[in-house]
């Protein structure tokens, strides 16, 4: 609900809500009607014609309409044409010339059916339909009345008239607008504006005083006289066209329709569709159809009003376009955070989540590159310059890539679109962008040598997310056996996408406590008394059941998930300590992955982990396999003199098993080895073996280490390590692993039968 409470259109239209009472709203439809009008007028098919009584568009002293004599005169000239009506629309100067007012009145009289008189008035309160001033109210009871009343927004453009009219003096009476259909009381009349006023002709009243065959061509129409005067009290806006005089509002009125909406009100269908327009479009419609239903929205707010105001339906553009003029521009800010989403943060290259909002995904293979020992290179160089290195490398594909775009998914993995082609050509393609990276890259000065591998998927048919995911694990894949590329089967994908579901998984398995730490109890050989505990991850996951920690541990590493996992397993490790209490010479040993031993800030990480706890650091044993690379072994190294200076115990686990494990030892400083189970395992029965552990044995102890014996699966093993005088030992001859309690428990009883055994034999 908050979520949806900052979305652009809840914001816009909270915004209309305040502004549709202001003046701006108005303002747009006046915008809107003004512009349609003007692009569309046409001559009205009817036979009007307006007789002047101003000359020119200025008002001025020799006006007819000053002058009631000539208005008489004129009015004898015009119905002499035999006009089919009169519509007589001169504002009052009734009084000044009861020569001419009488003359006038006569006239009027003469003209008999022909002339109706129009009352030119001012409205107060539009509901109401009240007049403040009418003119001409004395003429003549016998004439025909109408009235002309305008209603107009704050520019003074006669928007729309009332169909009849109450006057203080006369009552009820039809307005012009309405014409006949005045019937529907409360309805309002809106003109029809497409009716292009300039196309009415105007006939000088001035020249038909003069001549009288000026009026010839009024045969048969309907006239106004009227004043055609741009300022007089009578003009007003007509969209498309600016001030003109009120009768040709009116004629645009006689053209137009009676509404028994009012403007307000008028606003809201249209509203209420482009909301529902912009949710369908946020909701449902697809992608590549976005651009037509929003295009169609636009042409929707544009042309529908103009068009059902053809038809005699009254759609108000202002509210609608209120709105879009509020949530067009916060959409757009909201598309460009999630466009700045859609970039790498360190690279600022496009990141893979752009890649699946590629359109051309749907019919191009993907391909994804693993660039190997990313991490290595990174460490070696200051952190602003990693976004360098990814920008180099995306040069580099994109160079040989027919200049395609990178998508960058940080940890040295990139992805792009190819455009298809068969396999052999594809594979060989990938050959010479492997060639390219067979140059070092060069950062900084620095040369730095990278190998490239790749992963493609090629089944179109599949979800983009699916076939990235499965691009990018074939490449992670293709990296760790040394591959050129890996194309993932369609069981492989399955697996894969859990794989790449792991950042959520172990979020999630942390949060329930699907994952949790077991520990396996460590015995002095000689006492066979507990002196400690390995913590060893456990993680029974509910759908795929128990993974082995072998297993996770190297997907955590690949899907940069395994700082959090390892330091959430040093934290608990530290609780442990605590946890132990009277127990205060238990040491609880973490393993520590090989990966991040080079880490730059792994120290500064578990110190503060320590501090936190004020967990002494002694009691913890951080095991550390010999099998890290080469290249980040100045660091790691670095790492764990540091680690050790701290106070942390520390263990090389595994020993035997790497490269260079003499070598390890003479270069990294421990306090104890760990003898691989691989060895251990066999002593009983193979010489070299016994000979080979034995050995290890005495060489950690010259070096002033302890040696621990992993994998004790029986008593034999046992006795020989004890012969051999090997330090402490682990196994499940001994214990397995086991929940922490489990090992609590264990320690009590191990303490009260120590107590009890002393007490027999004291
Ligand atoms: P490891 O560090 O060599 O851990 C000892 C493994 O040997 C454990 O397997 C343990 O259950 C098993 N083991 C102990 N005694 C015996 C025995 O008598 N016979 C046999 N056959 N096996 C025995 P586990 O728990 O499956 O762990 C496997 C590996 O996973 C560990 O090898 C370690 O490399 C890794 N690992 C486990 N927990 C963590 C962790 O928290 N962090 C990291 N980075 N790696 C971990
Ligand atoms: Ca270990
Ligand atoms: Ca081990």
């Amino acid at each position: 609900m908050l979520k949806h409470a900052k979305s652009p259109l809840v914001v816009a239209l909270a915004a209309l809500v305040m502004l549709a009472f202001s003046d701006l709203t108005p303002v747009l439809s006046h915008m809107y009607w003004n512009v349609w009008f003007k692009l569309h007028s046409q001559p009205t098919e009817e036979q009007f014609a307006i007789v002047s009584l101003d000359e020119g568009h200025t008002l001025s002293a020799k006006s007819i309409a000053a002058s009631t004599q000539r208005q008489a005169a004129l009015i004898d000239d015009v119905a002499a044409a035999r006009p089919a009506r009169i519509y007589f629309d001169v504002p009052n100067v009734l009084g000044e010339d009861p020569v001419g007012d009488a003359a006038l009145k006569s006239a009027l009289a003469r003209s008999g059916k022909l002339s109706v008189l129009v009352h030119r008035a001012e409205m107060v309160r539009y509901g109401e339909r009240a007049i403040k001033t009418a003119s001409n109210t004395d003429l003549g009871d016998h004439l025909p009345v109408t009235a002309s009343v305008w209603k107009a927004n704050a520019m003074i453009y006669a928007m729309s008239a009332p169909s009849t009219i109450s006057m203080p003096s006369t009552g009820n009476i039809p307005s012009i607008a309405a014409r006949g259909r005045e019937g529907l009381s409360g309805s309002i009349v809106v003109p029809d504006f497409s009716i292009d006023p300039d196309a009415i002709p105007i006939v000088s009243g001035a020249r038909i005083l003069q001549d009288r065959s000026a009026a010839a061509s009024l045969t048969g129409k309907t006239v106004f006289l009227t004043r055609t005067s741009y300022d007089a009290d009578s003009a007003y806006g007509y969209f498309g066209h600016g001030r003109r005089p009120g009768a040709l509002l009116d004629i645009a009125a006689m053209h137009g329709y009676l509404s028994k909406w009012s403007q307000q009100e008028a606003g809201l269908p249209l509203l209420l569709l482009a909301v529902l327009m912009i949710v369908l479009g946020r909701c449902y419609v697809p992608p590549r159809w976005k651009a037509v239903h929003y295009g169609a929205l636009a042409a929707g707010i544009l042309v529908f009003p103009a068009v059902l105001q053809t038809r005699d339906l009254l759609l108000e553009p202002d509210l609608c376009l209120t709105l879009l003029i509020v949530y067009v521009p916060l959409r757009a800010a909201e598309k460009w955070r999630e466009r700045v989403a859609l970039t790498s943060s360190e690279s600022g290259l496009p990141s893979i989540q752009a890649l699946l909002s590629e359109p051309s995904i749907q019919n191009s293979d993907v391909v994804s590159a693993a660039i190997s020992q990313y991490e290595q290179i990174l460490a070696t160089l200051p952190r602003e310059l990693h976004g360098e290195v990814a920008r180099q490398i995306a040069r580099r594909l994109s160079l040989g890539a027919n200049d395609s775009v990178i998508y960058d998914n940080d940890n040295g993995h990139f992805a792009w679109l190819e455009r298809s082609q068969n396999l052999a050509e594809l594979v060989e393609h990938l050959e010479g962008l492997k060639a390219l990276f067979s140059s070092p890259l060069i950062i900084d000065g620095q040369v730095l040598d990278t190998n490239i591998h790749f992963g493609i998927d090629r089944n179109w048919s599949n979800q983009p997310t699916t076939r990235v995911q499965s691009a990018l694990a074939g490449a992670t894949e293709a990296l760790t056996k040394s591959k050129l590329y890996e194309e993932f089967g369609l069981q492989r994908l399955e697996q894969s996408s859990w794989e790449l579901s792991m950042h959520a998984r172990i979020d999630e398995g942390l949060r329930t406590g699907a994952i949790w730490l077991a520990v396996q109890p460590q015995y002095d050989v000689r006492e066979r008394r507990i002196i400690g505990a390995e913590a060893l991850i456990r993680w029974n996951d509910p759908d795929r059941g128990y993974i082995p920690p072998d297993e996770f541990i190297l997907q955590a590493e690949r899907s940069g998930r395994i700082e959090e996992l390892t330091y959430w397993t040093f934290a608990r490790a530290m609780d442990m300590a605590n946890e132990l209490g009277a127990f205060n010479t238990i040491r609880i040993g973490v393993n520590l992955s090989a990966r991040m031993a080079d880490h730059p800030n792994l120290v500064d990480r578990i110190a503060k982990l320590a501090a936190e706890r004020s967990c002494e650091c002694n009691r913890i044993v951080i095991e550390v396999t010999e099998t890290f690379s080469m290249n980040n072994r100045e660091m790691a190294r670095r790492n764990i003199a540091q680690l050790r200076a701290l106070g942390f115990r520390l263990s090389i686990d595994d020993f035997g098993t790497g490269q260079a494990s003499l070598s390890y030892l003479a270069e990294i400083p421990c306090d104890e080895v760990k003898i691989d189970r691989r060895f251990v395992d066999g002593i009983a029965h193979d010489k070299r073996l016994y000979a080979i552990v034995e050995s290890v044995v005495r060489l950690a102890q010259s070096l002033g280490q302890e040696a621990v014996a992993e994998g004790v699966e029986d008593e034999e093993t046992m006795q020989i390590l004890a012969k051999m005088g090997c330090d402490l030992a682990q196994g499940f001859h001994l214990a397995r692993p086991m929940p922490f309690a489990d090992f609590v428990a264990l320690l009590h009883a191990e303490r009260t039968q120590t107590k009890e055994s002393v007490w027999r034999h004291g």
